[in-house]
């Protein structure tokens, strides 16, 4: 077995079943798969064999999750590029797995002609459709017209065998490809389908871009698996989500909060009627109160998630009911997922006492691709090290603090930036904030509150640092403050911790 025979064994079950929506496009079951079989011996008759590499700067779309299940058919290994990112990042990324194969959809045509001359492994490009560059295959023109005859490929591709590379966000430092085999991303599935339970008649909104781990991953597969169907939006348009929501009759939908803060505040959000989702799931980082609270009264419940790439990703889950009663926390281990919060030498800890979250299961990934030092450092024993810290409950519920990389040390005693943020951002002066550690000559590490002012707020260093006094213990509070206008974040939202250190010095004295 397979994940490339997910969809076989759908399209033998239920051929007429609906599987895909995307704009004007209707797939079913068997037209999908069978669209599957065609780029398959494609890419055979390209030359690509088992171990492949097949990258792909892609929009979301029916031929992403094709190029996804060809590649699983015949053990080729997909890639999927984060088309946010800047032509010398793509660079180094696709130099670091070297596929032989590009595919682009046509909005990107003037970042493929920047890498052009630099990524000498990709023999051959092929556009999603027509407007690529003029040397370039065209997706519908080479898989042709849909046939009924061609067969699934011959090959033998097993559950350890790598199915994608998925690189990092690159949070804490240069992407690194997390190697995910066809086992991973099966047992990710049977664990969302535990938790969250599986429906073929489910309809499983598809808007975040599908380069992250989060959207492949937590919505595209699970539903694939299940033998739901899937709408697909192109870009996240938060109008267009709410549209969509309506007329599908979406049951289901995974985002970050910070889409689903777009959307509530969108004047369309009031009038949406939401009667058929089942639950929203929110991952990647906390869900804010406001935010829960602002869907409750839509009658609709967020289910929240924890995960990262290197795990496939899901790691914890809080039920929706669970939602407000557990606030802060990411929930408890899925059912076939180890979690442990251990200290530096690796012993298992008591119910709140904090450490570094670790995980095994057959959801963790098989390495880092050509990084055999990284991966010996992440995985020890067995257990994957997430770089998080987090304690668990008397109940069992995980909370995560913060990472250990951006944790610092202040007179012996250890800080966690995510604290120091929190209380900083209860100041409604503060529009926004992060905190580093930096060097000083009697703590070891101080606190360094960077802050953006909220529009029209005077606010002094002093001010910042009584405001701390009065909420935290002194040698949490940031001793230096600076202000600016924008703080670096990732595309998910997340603040460039490495980028403040670069700026302002970070670590030990
Ligand atoms: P890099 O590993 O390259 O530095 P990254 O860790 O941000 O980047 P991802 O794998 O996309 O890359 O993100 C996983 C991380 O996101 C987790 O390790 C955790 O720090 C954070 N995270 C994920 N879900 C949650 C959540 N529910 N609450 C808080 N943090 C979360
Ligand atoms: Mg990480």
């Amino acid at each position: 077995m397979n994940v490339g025979q997910w969809p076989a064994q759908w399209s033998k079950l239920y051929p007429e079943e609906p599987c895909i929506k995307y704009q004007d496009l209707r797939l079913n079951k068997r037209e999908f798969n069978q669209r599957i079989n065609q780029l398959a011996h494609l890419l055979q008759k390209r030359g690509i064999r088992k171990g492949d590499r097949v990258a792909a700067l892609m929009a979301n779309s029916n031929v992403f999750l094709e190029i996804l299940f060809a590649c699983s058919k015949i053990g080729a290994i997909m890639v999927p590029l984060n088309f946010r990112l800047a032509p010398p990042e793509l660079e180094f990324i696709i130099n670091d797995c070297e596929p032989s194969l590009l595919f682009y959809s046509p909005e990107f045509t003037p970042v493929r002609d920047a890498l052009q001359d630099k990524i000498p492994s990709v023999k051959e490009r092929i556009c999603e459709m027509a407007g690529g560059a003029p040397n370039d295959g065209e997706y519908e023109s080479l898989i042709g017209p849909m046939s009924t005859a061609e067969p699934t490929p011959e090959s033998e591709v097993v559950m350890d065998d790598p199915q994608f590379i998925m690189y990092t966000s690159g949070t804490t430092g240069k992407p690194k490809g997390a190697v995910l085999s066809h086992g991973n991303t099966q047992w990710n599935a049977i664990n969302a389908a535990v938790t969250y339970g599986s429906d073929n008649n489910d309809v499983v909104m598809c808007c975040a871009p599908l380069f992250h781990i989060g959207a492949l991953n937590c919505s595209a597969t699970p539903a694939l698996y299940g033998g739901a169907s899937l709408t697909i939006q192109r870009f996240f348009d938060p109008v267009g989500v709410l549209k969509m929501i309506e007329e599908d009759k979406v049951t289901v939908m995974f985002g970050i909060p910070v889409m689903y803060l777009f959307m509530s505040q969108m004047p369309e959000f009031a009038t949406t009627d939401f009667s058929t989702v089942k639950y929203l799931l929110a991952g990647g980082s906390p869900c804010p109160k406001a935010l829960i609270e602002t869907y409750q009264k839509k009658g609709v419940l967020f289910a929240q998630g924890y995960g990262m790439t290197e795990t496939a990703p899901a790691i914890s889950a809080l039920r929706k009911e669970e939602a407000l009663k557990k606030i802060g926390s990411c929930g408890k281990p899925l059912l076939h997922t180890e979690v442990k919060v251990v200290d530096a030498q690796n012993n298992e800890l008591a119910p709140h006492e904090m450490g570094e979250v670790v995980v095994r299961g057959p959801i963790v990934m098989l390495e880092y691709w050509k990084r055999p030092e990284a991966t010996a450092n992440t995985i020890v024993d067995g257990w994957m090290h997430t770089g998080d810290m987090g304690y668990f409950d008397e109940e069992g519920y995980l909370y995560l603090m913060d990472r250990k990389k951006d944790m610092y040390i202040s007179g012996g005693e250890n800080v966690y930036p995510a604290e120091v943020e929190d209380a900083l951002m209860s100041n409604p002066k503060i529009a926004d904030a992060g905190v580093i550690g930096v060097a000083d000559e009697k703590w070891g590490e101080v606190g360094m509150a960077i802050l953006v002012k909220a529009p029209g707020e005077d606010l002094s260093e002093d001010e910042v640092i009584a405001w701390c006094r009065e909420k935290l213990a002194g040698y949490k509070c940031p001793k230096k403050v600076a202000f600016v206008d924008e703080l670096p974040r990732t595309m998910t939202g997340k603040i460039l911790k490495k980028d403040l250190r670069a700026q302002y010095g970070g670590g030990a004295y």
